[in-house]
């Protein structure tokens, strides 16, 4: 089957490519870059002007700031911003919570939070993860009481992604002590300077910074629950249905330049790409590079399905694309030997200098769901095996407490 884009679609393939090829500097996303302030302000920049052509809120209705398109469309658009190497500094919003909120929010809360989102004007961190609560989200303990019109939070949340204060948290909170766990949690967006509220950052090894965030006391209007009360465990499972939904396509630009340069390298005087381990590794990218892209569109039509078919109860793309991206690192750390330890400024460095970068970031497969707990996903919803037992998943904490 060949698959194409609508004259439509092709329209807005082509403003993208040209927005970005014209904005970007020609060596941009060759390599993932550390954070900086002078990089935040320029994603910024360059969001600010996405904004004006609607890009990165494209799939939502022209009445929250879209542009009235279907996720067919957004894909469109992440397809383009992966071959590009670039992410919008309000991807949590873009990704998570404005269509999460679309989904479940009421429509006096489409309206208050969405277009600020759509228009980029807000920055949103996802906060789920505590401490005692990675894998087994159902565990949350930030807990919330009732008082009056407002809920008050205490707690502790880690390992957040974000290089500035956000102005919303987007996060699971603790309702009621119940049997099962996961059905007394409701999900909030909590005002990021509210009183109470502290953060403190944890470097990663990768450039990406994370935080661990306390709540003492800290007061949010019941106007803030996002869908029913206690219900919110469900409605972070419609989170993990959008985060996990990655369009595989971010390895096409890549990989084209990596073919490039195994075409001019010499080693031991012959073309590099002549040698049996570069060629392996070209066919294993190009392979991984096809399947993420064929797993990825699937996933973007079936979002487009989600009224008639609802909520996709599994997704591959995020899987394999972390289940791939270790070995790609390995692999290419391993055709350039020794020259891929070098740091970017030696005068021997092979290819952008930036492949023990690209070994460090590789490493981040813990957001949005370890390979492990995508594996166990996929085995339950997909192939209807049966869940992991408790009594194992029992084992596996005690293993890694006793660690
Ligand atoms: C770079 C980075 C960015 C992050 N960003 C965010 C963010 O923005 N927001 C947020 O809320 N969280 C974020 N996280 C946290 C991330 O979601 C968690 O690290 C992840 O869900 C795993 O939880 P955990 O760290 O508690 O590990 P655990 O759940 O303790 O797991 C430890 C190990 O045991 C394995 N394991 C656990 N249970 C099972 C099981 N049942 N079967 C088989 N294996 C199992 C896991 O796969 C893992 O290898 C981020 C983490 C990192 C590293």
């Amino acid at each position: 089957m060949e698959f194409g884009y609508t004259e439509e679609q092709e329209k807005l393939r082509q403003g993208i490519h040209d927005f970005f090829k014209n904005e970007l500097p020609a060596d941009y996303g060759e390599a993932p870059v550390r954070a900086g302030e002078e990089m935040e302000q320029f994603t910024q920049d360059m969001q600010s002007k996405a904004v004006k052509h609607g890009y990165p809120s494209a799939g939502w209705p022209k009445k929250y700031g879209g542009l009235g398109f279907t996720s067919l469309e957004q894909g469109v658009v992440s397809e383009e911003m992966a071959y590009w190497g670039f992410a919008w500094p309000g991807g949590m919003g873009y990704n998570l919570v404005g269509p999460v909120i679309l989904a479940v929010g009421t429509e006096e809360q489409k309206e208050r939070f969405v277009p600020p989102i759509a228009r980029g004007e807000v920055i949103c961190f996802e906060a789920y993860t505590e401490p005692n609560a990675g894998s087994d989200e159902a565990n949350v303990q930030l807990k919330a009481v009732k008082d009056g019109d407002a809920y008050v939070l205490n707690g502790q949340k880690t390992f957040i992604s974000g290089q500035r204060k956000p102005d919303w948290l987007f996060t699971l909170v603790r309702t009621a002590e119940s049997i099962p766990k996961h059905r007394g949690i409701s999900l909030f967006m909590v005002p990021g300077n509210s009183p109470g509220i502290t953060y403190r950052p944890l470097p990663t090894m990768s450039g990406s910074r994370q935080n661990e965030i306390f709540f003492d006391n800290v007061r949010v209007p019941k106007a803030n629950l996002i869908g029913e009360e206690n219900r919110g465990f469900y409605a972070a499972m419609a989170t993990f249905e959008f985060e996990r939904a990655a369009i595989g396509l971010d390895a096409r630009r890549g990989m084209r330049r990596m073919a490039d340069f195994c075409r001019t390298e010499k080693r031991n005087g012959n073309a590099l790409i002549k040698d049996p381990k570069a060629r392996e590794m070209l066919a294993r990218q190009a392979m991984h590079t096809q399947i993420g892209w064929l797993v990825g569109w699937f996933g973007a039509w079936r979002r487009t399905q989600r009224q008639k078919l609802g909520p996709q109860s599994y997704d591959l793309s995020m899987f394999l694309r972390k289940d791939w991206q270790p070995h790609s690192a390995n692999l290419l750390m391993n055709l350039f030997d020794m020259y891929g330890q070098l740091e970017g400024n030696s005068e021997h460095v092979k290819f952008d200098g930036n492949v023990g970068r690209r070994w460090e970031a590789s490493r981040i497969i813990h957001p949005a769901g370890t390979p492990e707990i995508l594996k166990n996903v996929i085995a339950n919803r997909g192939l209807g095996l049966p869940r992991v037992p408790r009594k194992f998943n029992a084992m596996i904490n005690e293993s890694l407490e006793s660690e």
